[in-house]
């Protein structure tokens, strides 16, 4: 059945994964995920940055990771909105270089080029909007983009800013247990329910526990309220992946040792050791044992791995998310849970199964396909934003409390971890000296006590206050954490009642003239790479052109006039000086001097070619005469 065409403008649903990214969008009859360009669904989150040539995103960029390690970006997420001074603290999966890119944020050094995460992830964005328009046939500019429900402010943030990177409109930003959630309940559930989403994907792990409330005859919607929220931004099945390389690149030192040798891994062994190990990982889910081979620059490491080995080196991270439930079900008061909703790649591990029926006395609830079920929850969401789903009502909720920095390093919170959103909170501020007219604030998400203890989401600078003696102005500066959990500050000063001017400097994010650099960079990148894509497409082209004008010239050389064939060989040469020039530096050629030049030489062999013909027809027309009686 074909689906009727989406309404102009669409919202798709974007998982914007540390592992893989997908893309879905909400028919009338459901949502579903909408295919790639090569016919697949879950489109890596790799992207390769090849010197002087175009960038490459998803299966190519991760199949060939391991043939160009340093130029390529895996799980950028788990460095989205961080600063570089946090990124040692985070383990990534790409063996290229973190660096401080600008304002100190982490960034990538890949293919000769400072990338910072958001600029990666925009690819990735990019891709996915790409096939969202190719398979619903309209241009694409919104969507509701989900993020693990345990990001900070500032990690939002950064993930708006890919997103406008990528020319889309982040209508919503929704946490991926939340999508889960609505995937789940919306197969018309009749009963109240408590459910809590076990999320563990590559990069991250979050648990909330939300209550599902079936909508009433009087029309009102299913409502899906997020009670608790907990989890750790960098735990996931990378981790894993890391420990199990690890392990078996000690092994495999000890091997070298034994035979008098020692073992430097290249980068190259680096990334298959971790692809293979991750392949390992995955094997084990299903087998109890997996034997390897595997070829560490001349040392072979060949091996058995048992699911019992495996689980010994996973058992701490997977006890690290075990506790962060036990936060998540203590702040919802020990509510009753009903069931538990797998999502993510990692829940896949039987490991994983066993501490989640252990920790919540209830089988895990696998039915839905862990790798799809945040997409679909994120296209269901972006129905209810375009107006044409009423049934349902999200109430989710932020993760961390929101706190200012006070004097001597304190920081008091104005808004509690877990409220819903939007929510609000007021405060005041004054002067502590005479005609002060501008006062700084710093905003803060964590839940610890101290500065150095959370982390800094902004400082804003409230100006322009009229002249006052100390501790007379009276500033009410309002907190409104929107529903995508944005930050938005607005100040008053109450005995003139002048607005304060707010100018905030987001820590981790971007700001506008950065958006818009990045933006006109991004743009330019798109020239340099349908520039460096024709003159590749011109090189192929016109190799074969000029390898078929060869061949034809060697069977009628004789045949031809003089001028003709100097002609021909100059327009040969020609062509053949662009390809040899392309060669060296694609951006040094004039495309279009290059295009001319090759049609120049394609007409003068028309004339050729024709002669080959000829020539052969007659001589399979003299080899018919000869051999027919
Ligand atoms: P996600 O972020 O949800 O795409 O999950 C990706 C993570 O799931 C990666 O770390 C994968 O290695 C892991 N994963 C995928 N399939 C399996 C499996 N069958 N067993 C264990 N881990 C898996």
């Amino acid at each position: 059945m074909r689906e009727p065409s989406p309404p102009a403008d669409p919202i798709i649903g974007i998982d914007l994964g540390t592992t893989n990214s997908l893309v879905a969008y909400c028919f009338e009859a459901g949502p579903r995920v909408l295919a790639l360009t090569d016919g697949t669904r879950l489109l890596p989150s790799a992207v390769r940055y090849e010197r002087g040539v175009a960038v490459a995103v998803g299966a190519d960029a991760r199949g060939r990771a391991v043939e160009y390690p340093l130029d390529t970006v895996l799980s950028s997420k788990r460095l989205m909105g961080r600063s570089f001074a946090e990124s040692a603290a985070v383990l990534g999966e790409s063996q290229c270089r973190v660096v401080a890119g600008i304002r100190g944020l982490a960034a990538f050094e890949a293919g000769g080029t400072t990338v910072l995460p958001q600029e990666a992830a925009a690819e990735v964005l990019r891709a996915l909007k790409r096939a969202a328009q190719e398979s619903l046939g309209t241009e694409v500019g919104r969507a509701v983009i989900t993020v693990p429900a345990y990001f900070d402010l500032g990690q939002r943030e950064a993930t708006r800013d890919a997103a406008r990177l990528a020319g889309i409109e982040a209508v919503r930003i929704v946490n991926e247990p939340t999508a889960a959630a609505l995937a789940y309940g919306i197969g018309g559930r009749r009963s109240a329910q408590t459910i809590a989403v076990y999320d563990f994907g590559g990069g991250t792990f979050d648990i909330s526990i939300l209550k599902v409330i079936p909508g009433d005859a009087s029309g009102a919607g299913d409502l899906f309220e997020v009670v608790a929220t907990a989890g750790d931004t960098r735990l996931g099945g990378d981790d894993i992946d890391s420990a199990l390389a690890s392990e078996l690149l000690r092994t495999a030192e000890t091997a070298a040792r034994t035979a008098g040798r020692s073992l430097i891994p290249s980068p190259r062994s680096m990334q298959a050791i971790r692809d293979f190990a991750e392949s390992t990982k995955i094997a084990l889910s299903t087998a109890e044992s997996v034997n390897i081979e595997i070829d560490l620059d001349g040392v072979t490491l060949a091996q058995t791995v048992t699911r019992a080995e495996l689980e010994r080196l996973a058992a701490p991270l997977v006890a690290r998310t075990i506790a962060a439930c036990g936060r998540a079900i203590r702040d919802s008061q020990g509510i009753a849970i009903d069931r538990v909703v797998m999502v993510g790649g990692s829940t896949r591990m039987p490991l994983v199964c066993a501490a989640v029926r252990e920790k919540f006395g209830v089988e895990p609830y696998t039915a839905l396909d862990p790798d799809c079920v945040v997409a679909l929850g994120a296209a269901v969401q972006g129905a209810v934003l375009e107006g044409r789903r009423r049934d349902v009502l999200l109430l989710d909720v932020i993760p961390l409390s929101l706190g200012i920095e006070t004097i001597g390093g304190g920081v008091a919170k104005l808004i509690h971890r877990n409220s819903s959103i939007p929510t609000s909170a007021r405060e005041m501020f004054s002067t502590s000296v005479d005609n002060q007219t501008s006062v700084k604030v710093h905003v803060l998400q964590g839940e610890r006590e101290m500065v150095a203890d959370c982390r800094s989401l902004a400082r804003f600078e409230l100006r322009g206050l009229p002249a006052m003696p100390a501790g007379i102005p009276q500033i009410e500066v309002d907190f409104l954490v929107d529903a995508n959990g944005v930050l938005c500050v607005d100040a008053i000063e109450r005995r003139s009642g002048c607005r304060a001017g707010v100018q905030v400097v987001p820590t981790y994010g971007l700001t506008s003239d950065e958006i818009e650099r990045m933006d006109r960079a991004g743009v330019e990148h798109a020239r340099v790479d349908m520039h460096r894509h024709r003159v590749a497409d011109l090189c192929v082209h016109s190799s074969l052109d000029a390898k078929w004008i060869r061949e034809a010239l060697s069977r009628v050389a004789a045949d031809l006039d003089g001028p003709y064939r100097e002609e021909l060989d100059t327009a040969l040469a020609e062509v053949q000086r662009f390809v040899g020039a392309a060669q060296a530096s694609a951006d040094a050629v004039d495309a279009d001097a290059f295009q001319r030049s090759k049609e120049r030489m394609d007409r003068l062999s028309m004339r050729l070619h024709e002669l080959a013909i000829t020539k052969s027809l007659k001589s399979i027309a003299t080899a018919k005469g000869t051999s027919t009686p």
